[in-house]
């Protein structure tokens, strides 16, 4: 992407309505523009960090045998009224009604979409268990959106949703997405403390959210140090072996984690001293076990072996796509501006012409434009050198090729490492190998 063609509204003032970093620098990095209270139009830059987040999220559901669909945004009221939630939700779920005055709304989650979906087509015990799941637009009429897309009245959720014949199989389901959001936060560079949580009104009794740590985050935690250092990613742990999620889940389980109004001081006091930390995050996803509530209101059986009707046990599991944006800028950003993860960075490089219209340095910007294939941010502007500096840290892509005449005569670039601000001098043709 070049700068002079491109569509990147950056800012140089701090936005007054923006209370918090990550949505100061959202707009002041063009990633997003509001478009009315707490609905935002993503950018280019913006959406294509809200791709690539989705993209993890959708690789590590499907590795733990989730199978992708697509729901509608828009429902209808009737299938509500089954779960008696139409008038429960109250005014947070945005009512529409069409042009035959049929009553529709925008779908806040969709417990109730998915089971009668499934209901119609499932039929027998051989065909449990399924775990299905979409990403889509929410609507959520929030009393008060703020924060940017950390709550927005709009935005992006991936929800799954599981169907087992019995307890212990929505159990094996449960630990397995579970795993899944251990490993997909972990690939966005994300630290995440699965906390033990109420079930709320939806009811049920096994529930956990996955809290985020940054310091600016909403919520105290307590939380044992081993979560920050297992690699889950590159664990043993197999899906397909019961045993080998029942060690996860043990593991997961015994290691202490509380918000503060949940803090267990005895409990606490278990956990070895070294091991103890504190901190402040952000809830991302939630997961959580209820049963037959909604197979049931919504009338879904499958024929058992003995042909007995069974009424499968669900669970729903989410992330907060949208909101994750928001999350990785509150973990990582200073003074200067955004700090992406190489994971879901928009691009990988900047690359800074010091000196636009002279020709050496001009060729030498195009030639590296050009092999990294479109993954970079050219500055072709003929602004200051400090100007594209700051824009640069601002926008926050892990590196920076910083072009100047006086290297560029003796072949020689700079290059930066946004996160840790190294710099050094290095030769045209080893740079782009450091890169990749
Ligand atoms: P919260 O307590 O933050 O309102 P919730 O309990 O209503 O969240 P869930 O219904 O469990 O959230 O939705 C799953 C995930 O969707 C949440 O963990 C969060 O990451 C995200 N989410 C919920 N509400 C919003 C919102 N208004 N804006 C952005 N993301 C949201
Ligand atoms: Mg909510």
């Amino acid at each position: 992407m070049r700068l002079t063609r491109s569509f990147l509204p950056t800012l140089k003032e701090t936005p007054a309505e923006a209370q918090i970093a990550s949505h100061r620098l959202m707009l002041r990095a063009g990633l997003v523009r509001q478009t009315s209270a707490g609905i935002y139009a993503w950018l280019p830059l913006g959406l294509r960090v809200l791709r690539n987040i989705e993209q993890i999220v959708r690789e590590e559901q499907d590795a733990a045998g989730a199978q992708e669909m697509l729901m509608p945004t828009l429902q209808s009221a009737e299938l509500w009224e089954k779960s008696g939630r139409y008038e429960d939700y109250g005014k947070e779920m945005l009512r529409i009604v069409d042009r035959h005055d049929r009553r529709m709304l925008y779908g806040p989650t969709n417990e109730e979409m998915i089971t009668d979906l499934l209901q119609g087509s499932i039929k027998s015990y051989r065909e449990l268990p399924q775990i299905l799941y979409h990403i889509q637009w929410k609507f959520r009429d929030e009393v008060r959106p703020r924060f940017g897309v950390m709550r927005g009245r709009e935005f992006l959720m991936k929800d799954a949703y599981s169907f087992d014949l019995d307890y212990a199989s929505a159990v094996v389901s449960y630990r397995k997405m579970m795993l899944a959001y251990m490993r997909t936060f972990q690939r966005i560079d994300l630290k995440a403390i699965p906390m033990v949580a109420d079930t709320g009104p939806i009811g049920g009794d096994l529930s956990h959210e996955f809290i985020v740590l940054a310091s600016t985050g909403e919520s105290q935690v307590f939380y044992d140090g081993d979560f920050e250092n297992i690699d889950w990613v590159n664990s043993e742990f197999d899906y397909e072996k019961s045993g080998d999620l029942d060690a996860f889940y043990n593991q997961m389980t015994s290691m202490y984690a509380a918000t503060e109004e949940k803090h267990d001081l005895t409990a606490w006091s278990t956990v070895p001293k070294e091991r103890k930390r504190e901190g402040r995050g952000i809830e991302v996803g939630h997961i959580f076990y209820f049963g037959t509530r909604y197979s049931k209101a919504m009338g879904m059986s499958v024929a058992g072996p003995d042909g007995a009707q069974i009424i499968p046990e669900m669970g729903s599991y989410g992330i907060g796509v949208s909101r994750l944006v928001g999350a990785v800028i509150e973990a990582k950003h200073d003074e200067a501006g955004i700090i992406w993860p190489d994971a879901i960075a928009p691009y990988r490089a900047s690359i800074l012409n010091l000196k636009q219209g002279d020709a050496t340095c001009d060729t030498i910007c195009e030639d590296l434009y050009a092999k990294l294939g479109g993954n970079a941010i050219y500055d072709d502007r003929t602004d200051r050198a400090g100007v594209k500096f700051n824009d640069a840290d601002l926008i926050g892509l892990p590196w920076q090729i910083i072009v100047g005449p006086r290297g560029a005569a003796n072949g020689m670039v700079e290059l930066k490492r946004r996160a840790t601000g190294e710099r050094a001098e290095v030769s045209l043709d080893s740079v782009l190998a450091k890169i990749n």
